[in-house]
């Protein structure tokens, strides 16, 4: 049900942002107050039975839904940024992109130690944004407790990279 309002939603966009790559394009789903209730609604459907104490999400439309999500249960929302935005103290993890390297951040006292933290993002693909972001929670002493997303690219087989840090991942469009 709900994939079907989000497949229909979501656009394909060809050659974004280079040549051969379709990006799926999420704006439209913004525009929908009532597809963004579904989408939240959804999430928590999927994610009951699931202790987690926070939510963390990814630079920059893991921060849509993310937030979201986090003020409808009440809890706290970390935002994990690209290299150079957060204000204060971090703790760093770089990844490998196929062409270079990327590097996200996290406050250092995000949270304390022994937190259970759902990892959000719009998308998930290779796997290595949110790897990375793992590493992060986990450096901090933290739990990733779970990953949650809008859409997983199956094929690209992120889902494997994410098991050996928690093995309940959410999608709601495959
Ligand atoms: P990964 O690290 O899993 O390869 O890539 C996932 C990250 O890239 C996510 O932060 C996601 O926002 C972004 N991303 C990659 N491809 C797409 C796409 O087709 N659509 C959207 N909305 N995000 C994408």
């Amino acid at each position: 049900m709900i994939d079907t309002l989000l497949k229909a939603a979501v656009r394909d966009i060809a050659d974004f942002p280079r040549p051969g790559i379709v990006f799926k394009d999420i704006t439209p789903i913004l525009k929908d107050a009532k597809l963004c209730d579904a989408v939240v609604e959804s999430f928590i459907e999927r994610l009951e039975g699931l202790d987690f104490d926070m939510i963390a999400g990814i630079e920059s439309r893991g921060f849509l839904f993310g937030l979201m999500l986090a003020n409808r249960l009440g809890i706290p929302f970390i935002p994990i940024r690209k290299e150079g935005k957060l204000p204060s103290k971090t703790t760093k993890q770089s990844y490998d992109l196929e062409y270079g390297t990327a590097t996200i951040e996290i406050h250092t006292d995000a949270f304390a130690p022994g937190a259970k933290v759902l990892l959000h993002d719009d998308l998930l693909a290779t796997g290595g944004t949110l790897v990375a972001a793992s590493k992060l929670i986990e450096q901090l002493g933290g739990q990733v407790a779970g990953f949650s997303f809008v859409i997983s690219l199956d094929f690209l087989k992120g889902r494997e990279r994410l098991m050996p840090f928690s093995k309940k991942l959410i999608s709601l469009v495959h």
